[in-house]
């Protein structure tokens, strides 16, 4: 699957840039350098274009950031990092901290879709990264403080008998269309807007293949199941660091019964109801229904489907 949201992030990852401590210091120090600025959850975009920070005010941000990581050279042969700011205090009403550039500090969740999509992808990949360090400060294997290696590739435990290094997380999730004929199985999650529905998904368990764990999160979620199953794409989804691993399946059996203690209410909708009664206008007004934000996986697995009558 081509072109998703937070896919194809527009740098080359200069992999074997990272490992070379005096290589990250000089690229670091290079006149070129682009920094993305990410503090506490938000990013800075201005009219619907990501901010990246050049000049002496990408120096002044990594001077100032609690955590930076090398994401790579762009086109240009320019180096691009990451900078966590976070620990700056904000402005007096409530926004982040002005850093003399143009922008405003926004949550990538919200506007993702209205970014260019290589900008999207690179504030998604700076978030995951980001989001990681801050969890991973302490070794999860014996507790001791850790420190960031690898131009902030890896996370190295100081405790030199314990030694552990750990590496950013991407946790897998999948999303799956289930049908039956005409028929497409969608659900509501209860803290969703009134009005959204959408497919399936559950994070993969330890012990699972990626098809096992479609069977089981539909079986679980709502009584029906699934054969056929079938691999259709992915997607990275940085809220905060998980991969969509999408499939279609083929309802075989079963009873429909929404599992209360994981959804809100699952159900059977046909082409012909989605194309009659599903549109945008009402999104966030309640009175009437839409599918998920497009750019999502979700979105494009369900136009797919409609696309195939
Ligand atoms: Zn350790």
């Amino acid at each position: 699957m081509n072109n998703v949201l937070y896919s194809t992030v527009p740098l080359d990852r200069a992999h074997d840039l990272r490992r070379d401590a005096q290589t990250q210091e000089s690229l670091r120090r290079s006149p070129e350098k682009q920094v993305v600025p990410y503090w506490r959850e938000l990013s800075l975009v201005a009219e619907a274009n990501a901010i990246l920070a050049h000049g002496t005010q990408a120096a002044e941000l990594l001077d100032l950031a609690r955590e930076i990581v090398f994401l790579g050279k762009d086109g240009e042969d320019r180096p691009v990092f990451a900078a966590d700011i976070s620990d700056l205090a904000g402005e007096a009403d409530g926004s982040g901290p002005n850093l003399g550039l143009s922008g405003t500090w926004q949550g990538l969740r919200g506007i993702g879709a209205l970014l260019p999509p290589g900008e999207a992808a690179l504030l998604g990949y700076a978030r995951a990264l980001l989001i990681w360090h801050r969890r991973a400060r302490f070794c999860g294997t014996c507790g001791a403080p850790t420190e960031s290696r690898d131009g902030g590739h890896v996370r190295q435990c100081l405790d030199t008998t314990c030694n552990t290094q750990s590496h950013p997380r991407t946790d897998p999730a999948v999303i799956m269309r289930v049908t039956d004929r005409d028929s497409i199985l969608l659900h509501r999650q209860p803290n969703w807007p009134a009005g959204q529905w959408s497919v399936l998904a559950g994070f993969v368990e330890p012990g699972e293949t990626l098809e096992e764990a479609v069977s089981r999160e539909v079986r679980e979620e709502t009584g029906i199941l699934v054969a056929d199953i079938a691999y259709g794409g992915s997607q990275p989804w940085p809220f905060p660091s998980s991969i969509m691993i999408a499939f279609s399946a083929r309802a075989v059996g079963g009873t429909l019964t929404p599992c209360p203690h994981e959804l809100e209410d699952a159900r059977w909708f046909t082409r012909d109801t989605i194309l009659a009664e599903f549109d945008e206008k009402h999104r966030g007004t309640g009175t009437g229904l839409f599918l998920p934000t497009k750019g999502s996986i979700a979105h494009r697995m369900i136009e797919d489907w409609l696309a195939a009558y």
